[in-house]
């Protein structure tokens, strides 16, 4: 079923691999891909999204049948200014000296390649409506910025997630971050210390007390900045860390939140320092059944091209929290990308043709 045109989703891939497009810098992938789409017979609206904008692509479709949302982003991570992908007998890397942006093109290529398909064989289909976000890759800022109300699908499946085609992410957590700000009382270093509050040694004290790492099996906490202190001769009046803190649960997030606000006042306190904190809601979890309707329709539209699936539940977000988030239910697909985030990344070009006929047989089967 679905006999895929190989050379030419690879070259649709490798294409785009070449096109350079850093977060806020995605104008050059926007125009191939809505060139493409145009040529099929879709509708395209650039939405404009903080220094770039959002693509939506719309294929009509019977209208009787339930629409349905692909979704990925058009910005990789760096380096990707010079992306020389080099095709093999069975993948596709990059030449090493830069990542190969198959996190998310991979997805990309999927989907123009499976509206090809549509086109080639006038295979019958409700609505389609493909989704490609801007700024994925700097904290979903693209999907943030973008407005619900335009879709009209109310299942979601995003392709962007890491490893063979079959796995889908059916839980991934709630994250949040918290900026932590000592401040003490300045005084001369050498002169009269002892007048001084050292706000970097009541922050370090704060930190060592604060439980980090791995908390429980859904929940985690990690330090990742600290800042602080003018010069050395100066008794350091401000000291501040950035932490986040990531769950399943969210009353487990909260609690945790909860745990690390107590010990910093308290700390802080202890030695006459003052301690402020401030914090941001990243994005929400989600938690989705296997027996719900969506996984069920990934599972069977896999089962019928002979793809094997797997649950997994993530520890990072994507798109798909923030659909969930506007009621719109998404699930993350794997886009068969790998090494994902390095220059060693790479992709099999069996994945590409599985992740298109997974596309495919996803549209089939909305009835
Ligand atoms: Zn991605």
């Amino acid at each position: 079923m679905y006999q895929i045109n190989r050379k030419r989703l690879v070259k649709t891939f490798t294409d785009m691999a070449r096109i350079s497009s850093p977060s806020w810098k995605e104008g050059a992938m926007l125009k191939y891909v809505s060139d493409e789409a145009r040529k099929l017979g879709c509708s395209i609206r650039a939405i404009r999204c903080g220094e770039s904008h959002n693509l939506l692509i719309a294929l009509r479709g019977n209208a009787k049948r339930r629409p349905v949302l692909f979704s990925g982003h058009m910005d990789t991570v760096t380096p990707c200014d010079r992306v020389r992908p080099v095709v093999g007998a069975t993948r596709i890397t990059s030449d090493g000296t830069s990542i190969l942006g198959s996190d998310d093109k991979a997805a990309i290529a999927m989907f123009i390649e499976a509206l090809r398909y549509i086109s080639e064989t006038e295979m019958r289909h409700g609505p389609v409506e493909i989704l490609l976000s801007c700024a994925e890759e700097i904290g979903l800022r693209g999907i943030k910025g973008f407005d619900m109300s335009l879709l009209r699908s109310r299942h979601a499946f995003v392709f962007d997630s890491d490893g063979k085609i079959g796995k889908i992410v059916l839980q991934a957590p709630y994250h949040a971050t918290t900026t932590i700000t000592v401040t003490g009382r300045a005084a001369h270093a050498g002169m009269e210390p002892e007048k001084g509050v050292n706000a970097i040694n009541v922050l370090s004290e704060i930190i060592t007390l604060l439980p980090s790492g791995r908390i429980d099996h859904e929940t985690t906490m990690n330090i990742g900045t600290i800042s602080g202190g003018r010069a050395t001769n100066i008794v350091a009046e401000k000291a501040a860390c950035v932490l986040e803190v990531r769950s399943l649960s969210h009353r487990k997030l909260i609690r945790q939140e909860s745990i690390i606000r107590g010990i910093a006042k308290k700390t802080a306190a202890l030695h006459g320092a003052r301690c402020a904190m401030s914090r941001t809601m990243e994005y929400s979890g989600f938690s989705i059944r296997p027996d719900d309707p969506i996984a069920r329709i990934a599972v069977n539209a896999m089962a019928r091209v002979g793809v094997k699936h797997q649950f997994e539940v993530s520890g990072g977000g994507s798109d798909t929290n923030i659909f969930n988030r506007a009621g719109i239910k998404a699930i993350n697909l794997s886009a068969g990308m790998q090494k994902v985030h390095t220059t060693k990344e790479f992709i099999m070009i069996r994945d590409l043709i599985d992740g298109t006929r997974v596309v495919l047989s996803i549209i089939d089967s909305m009835s």
